[in-house]
């Protein structure tokens, strides 16, 4: 077994492809590039502008800093430009594939139009399929915009179903409206033939995860460390074989965490990831926002081993998780899992 120290992670993990699964296109805009797109339609910011807006905080000014970012996000082209940079960043740490997650909420909102916005990324990221990786998508609604919003979301969806869209979500504020409002939805997404997932368990309670799964039927959840505070949501979880996407830098720059742990500066030390992992409950670790949080799926690799202590072979299990809990069918994902389980097995990850 290869030791775990930190310098090793990183290699050790640069060195196998990898899936990220929960990631946001408007998260992963490095400031550099803000500027750039602000200068496009006129506007003239600073990096250290859009620094401090990134800078951590609590849950209500990460969703000002969110808005605030996709303001710049006008044209068709704007949105192929960021597509293309997130792929550069995914493709120099080995990730191979990624469901990468667009707020179509914010698009309508904006009276966007959302197909030609799509047709822009998406030719963006076939590009890159000849070099090694493979783009899908998740079309996410905004909670608080409410039942009519999440429906347009989901049948622009549906529309782009075969197109690469393997998946519809909701994220936002997740304390604003009730699950339950939300299961017809659902419901249309599923017969639509769409994967089914949800922020939520985020800084909302250990009981709405559970809601989430038994009311709206989606079998990933984006975050969910509210499930730390309830042995039997954990139970739960871990018997419904449902995954939990986990982001353990973005909860603490949101002060999610601080939140669920009731503590005031929680460190990554702090997260969730490693008891879960224990529990049995089916997890993968991604970046979240990466350029708003200032990571990549490599650091939170290496932090998971350095500030929770999972071993080499406890996060080789997890980077598999990410191939095998993909919106993907069975071939693609016996082909991305042959390649892994190669790479791993070079690597000496898995046993
Ligand atoms: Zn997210």
């Amino acid at each position: 077994m290869p030791s775990s120290s930190p310098e090793n992670i990183r290699s050790l993990f640069a060195a196998v492809p990898k899936a990220e699964l929960h990631l946001h296109l408007e998260g992963s805009i490095e400031p550099t590039t803000v500027v750039e797109l602000a200068a496009r339609h006129g506007v003239i910011i600073t990096e250290a502008e859009v620094s401090q807006c990134y800078a951590p905080g609590d849950f209500a000014k990460f969703l000002d800093a969110f808005k605030w970012v996709t303001s710049f996000l006008r044209t068709p082209a704007d949105y192929a430009v960021i597509t293309a940079r997130l792929a550069e960043q995914l493709l120099a740490q080995n990730v191979v594939y990624a469901e990468v997650t667009l707020s179509i909420g914010v698009m309508l909102l904006r009276k966007q139009d959302v197909l030609a916005n799509f047709a822009a990324i998406r030719e963006a990221a076939i590009r890159y399929e000849s070099r090694g990786l493979k783009l899908n998508w998740i079309f996410d609604a905004v909670r608080q915009f409410g039942v009519f919003a999440a429906e347009a979301v989901v049948n622009l969806a549906s529309e782009c179903v075969g197109e690469g869209v393997v998946a519809f979500g909701i994220g936002g504020d997740e304390l604003a409206l009730p699950a339950a409002d939300f299961r017809g939805v659902y419901e249309h997404a599923s017969a639509a033939g769409l994967g089914r997932l949800i922020h939520v368990g985020e800084i909302g309670t250990a009981d709405s995860v559970r809601e989430a799964v038994e009311i709206l039927g989606v079998t990933r959840i984006g975050h969910g460390i509210a499930a730390m505070n309830s042995l039997s949501v954990m139970e739960y979880l871990a018997q419904q074989e449902i995954t939990l996407e986990l982001c353990p830098t973005s909860n603490i720059r949101t002060g999610a965490l601080a939140r669920q742990l009731g503590k005031t500066s929680p460190s990554v030390g702090d997260h969730p990831l490693k008891l879960f992992f224990n529990q049995g409950i089916r997890v993968t670790i991604s970046t979240d926002d990466p350029a708003m949080f200032e990571t990549s799926l490599l650091d939170e690799y290496e932090r998971s081993a350095s500030k929770m202590g999972l071993s080499a072979d406890a996060l080789g299990q997890i980077a598999e998780m990410g191939f095998e809990n993909a919106f993907l069918n069975i071939q693609e994902k016996n082909a991305y899992l042959k390649s892994f389980r190669a790479a791993a097995s070079k690597a000496q990850l898995l046993r």
